[in-house]
């Protein structure tokens, strides 16, 4: 064939089409161009530690520097052992209700590629997923990523973000295979009841639903709230629970995160052996960073410190809630959980059409990059998503800001 003049435009593959991921999206763009121009802003977008002076432990640091030489080779696919058998031992020790062993457990590049992984391995072109709306996005993104359909089922603000049930049962229909449950949730920081779980859990028994709980908050956690781990609530159903360190254990750049598989294995085999698969076509996970597992599976429990009522994190947590309920027309329920509150705009008070829009005009007006609520598939342009990890000053410092966009906004 005779060689092209004019180049064609390079399109992007159509699977992309439904493939949305906000947190680094736009708005991200814009503030890193700000930012190269000289102008400093204060970034309320991702929910990573360890910039905001919230450090790893040492010991956690010193476990990946002292195996760096050891560790320079492929693991086995699914992790190294002590690895996964520390995360066995943890979940044990919680109650575990199934048998597992450490075939059962898979390492991965953080919770991310685990769960980009466990969709391709799981759907079909057009089978459904129950995904909570707001949800995590990557969420959404994967399913349908992997050819599925992301069909959101409602959280309740005014239920303290509980998920509805009654929702979730009129949206299962005969092409849905999974649901996925995030509790402690992003973004809007609730804690799931033990009821509200077997809640779930009996809708996945009545219609042969996979389990997919992610738990990556399982230890950030405010008050005297408490988490049970799904795996401790059903073994009738096959339960796949996502976890990792990057938010416990402030060591999001390592890369650390696993998926642990219990409960109803009987009729999955083909399931499992199709994400055992996938997860040898990338060859390993970071080999460096699965030798801070067993060390952070093993009740260090520095999160503690940070989140009791004199510590960092709650009062930080305190302070969001407060600042942001002082402001005419937003609200936000108390998080328990996670740094994130998920903010509601009174719509009377602020008609705002484009969400995405508002937190750009408060980008470039205030400097304060936040991401807004329909980039977590909320329905309705009417929140958006605080991030509270800046220390106190900061955290004012961005308050103050916002109170000055809105009253402004309130004049227009
Ligand atoms: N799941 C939830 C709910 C999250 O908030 C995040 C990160 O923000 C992840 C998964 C991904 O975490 P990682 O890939 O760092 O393990």
């Amino acid at each position: 064939t005779e060689p092209k003049t004019e180049p064609k435009q390079l399109k992007k593959s159509s699977k992309l089409s439904n493939v949305c991921y906000d947190i680094r999206g736009e708005l991200l763009q814009t503030a890193n161009r700000m930012e190269a121009e000289g102008q400093r802003i204060i970034k309320l977008n991702i929910g990573n530690p360890e910039p905001f002076g919230l450090l790893p432990p040492d010991e956690i640091v010193r476990d990946v520097a002292m195996n760096l030489g050891s560790a320079s080779g492929y693991s086995d696919s699914k992790g190294i052992f002590a690895a996964r058998k520390a995360i066995l031992q943890y979940y044990q020790s919680k109650g575990l209700l199934s048998a597992v062993d450490v075939n059962d457990v898979f390492v991965g590049n953080g919770v991310s590629e685990l769960i980009v992984m466990v969709m391709q391995a799981l759907l079909d072109d057009g089978d459904e997923v129950l995904i909570p709306m707001p949800d995590y996005p990557l969420w959404t993104a994967a399913a349908n990523l992997a050819g599925g359909k992301a069909v959101h089922y409602r959280c309740v603000e005014e239920d303290n973000w509980q998920p509805d049930l009654a929702d979730i049962e009129r949206k299962i229909t005969d092409k849905t295979k999974g649901i996925v449950v995030i509790n402690p949730n992003n973004p809007t920081g609730a804690i799931y009841s033990d009821e509200l779980l077997r809640g779930i859990a009996e809708l996945a028994k009545k219609y042969g639903l996979v389990i997919m709980a992610d738990e990556i908050y399982d230890r950030i956690l405010y008050d005297d709230a408490v988490h049970t781990p799904m795996s401790t609530i059903t073994d009738e159903s096959l339960v796949l629970t996502f976890n990792g360190l990057s938010k416990s254990h402030r060591i999001a750049g390592y890369r650390a995160g696993w998926v642990m598989i219990s409960g109803k294995k009987d009729h999955a085999s083909d399931f499992i052996e199709g994400l055992t698969m996938l997860a040898s076509m990338r060859l390993c996970a970071n080999v460096p960073a699965q030798y801070a597992i067993q060390t952070a599976m093993g009740g260090y429990q520095s999160m503690q410190a940070l989140t009791a009522p004199t510590g960092r994190l709650c009062k930080q947590r305190n302070l969001a809630v407060e600042r942001l309920n002082a402001i005419k027309g937003i609200s936000c329920t108390m998080p328990q959980g996670a740094f994130y509150c998920f903010a509601k705009i009174d719509r009377d008070v602020y008609p705002i059409e484009n969400d995405m829009q508002f937190m750009m005009d408060l980008l470039i007006e205030e400097k304060v990059l936040m991401v807004q609520g329909t980039g977590f598939n909320w329905d309705q342009p009417d929140h958006f998503r605080v991030v509270f990890l800046p220390n106190l000053v900061d955290l004012e410092d961005a308050m103050d800001r916002l109170d000055r966009f809105f009253a402004k906004k309130r004049q227009e």
